[in-house]
């Protein structure tokens, strides 16, 4: 490995990547931009979403908050209707609380040095040092999942890339390979390279600039690599909605716990570790059912570690909804329903049409 580490050697990397960075420009809105909040923002949103799902959610939300102060000013659940259907609400919360604090503690703008970037909540190394190098051009690479198997491949890295000692040694090599002369073109560089040239599967080695310098190429290894730990497997969660309206009224609840999905809506929910009949559900439910609409659908959404299966049951309720009550559950006219946030099987659901309409 020593020998690959000599700055010839890393500088011919450097230039490569650089050169075909410029013959392969790629056009994203958000690239070009030195705007910290819309950096900030369109990081936060493409951790753990790909361009073409991220895009979107993307353009509606700088329409909503084009600037800081509206994303400060909102309310938390008008956010989570924007960020509905993205996954990983966190990124949201923090995203609040974090420009809540820009507007308190620095008067609205930005931070504009890397250690009080980093401070923010929600934000990482990667994302600090991508708002660093983008809006204010400070010499910090950023390692994202592209960079993180490119580098892994050049240098023909076979341990696993999520134990944290290869971690440490990619983001070494990555800053030895920055070009801290234009930390910004160098990182758009490197992680469009890894996303467009280098790709995970079927990588573009036979028409690839680094060809000669890749190790992985070189030894014929690009196919094994990068490596990763073995993954538990996801456990299944067996959750049993029950719909519960009156007249033209749904009753829903925000999920408050630190489980998934917390702060979205969502119906009374009894929960199972394995597949079970309403039959043996019904008689111990807690509510006041006078009807059970024999319509039931099951959804299923897959989760980074877990799988939700989700059956719903639609019931009309008699007149006492004291129970509902005392759970703070929310009356919500059944038109608009739809102006909550509710998890993707929820969702799916709700656009279900023949639900809604069938309760006469
Ligand atoms: S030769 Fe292949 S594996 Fe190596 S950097 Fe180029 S595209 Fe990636």
């Amino acid at each position: 490995m020593g020998r690959f580490k000599n700055t010839k050697y890393l500088n011919a990397i450097q230039k490569g990547i650089m050169a075909w960075s410029s013959e392969n420009p790629r056009h994203l809105p958000w690239k070009d931009n030195r705007d910290p909040y819309q950096i900030w923002v369109s990081e936060i949103i493409l951790q753990q979403t790909r361009v073409e799902q991220g895009l979107p959610y993307y353009l509606k939300f700088m329409e909503r908050y084009p600037t800081l102060l509206d994303l400060a000013n909102s309310t938390e659940d008008e956010l989570m209707k924007i960020w509905e259907g993205l996954g990983y609400y966190r990124r949201a919360r923090h995203m609040h609380q974090s420009a809540q604090i820009i507007v308190q503690q620095y008067d609205a703008i930005f931070p504009q040095n890397y250690s009080d970037i980093l401070q923010l909540k929600g934000v990482g190394s990667y994302t600090a040092a991508a708002i660093a190098s983008f809006a204010f051009d400070l010499p910090y690479v950023v390692v994202d999942g592209n960079v993180i198997r490119l580098i892994s491949r050049l240098f023909a890295l076979v341990d696993p890339v999520d134990d944290p000692s290869v971690r440490k040694e990619i983001e070494n090599l990555a800053s030895m390979l920055l070009d801290k002369t234009d930390p910004a073109f160098f990182n758009q560089a490197i992680m469009d390279f890894g996303a467009i040239q280098c790709k995970p599967v079927h990588p573009e080695c036979n028409h690839c600039p680094l060809q000669e310098k890749c190790q992985a190429f070189q030894k014929d290894m690009v196919n094994l690599i990068p490596a990763k730990k073995e993954k538990k497997p996801r456990k299944t969660r067996f959750f049993y909605y029950l719909v519960p309206y009156k007249d033209e009224f749904f009753y829903i609840r925000k999920r408050s716990t630190t489980d998934i999905w917390s702060g979205l809506f969502e119906f009374y929910l009894i929960e199972f570790s394995e597949e079970v009949d309403w039959s043996k559900i019904l008689p111990n439910v807690d509510l006041p059912i006078k009807r059970v609409h024999r319509q039931q659908n099951k959804y299923k959404q897959q989760l980074s570690h877990q799988i939700i299966q989700a059956e719903f049951l639609t019931v009309e309720l008699i007149d006492d909804i004291s129970i509902l009550e005392r759970d703070k559950y929310t009356r919500v006219k059944r038109k608009k329903i739809r102006n909550f946030a509710f998890p993707k099987v929820i969702d799916c659901f709700l656009k279900d049409k023949d639900v809604i309409l069938n309760l006469h």
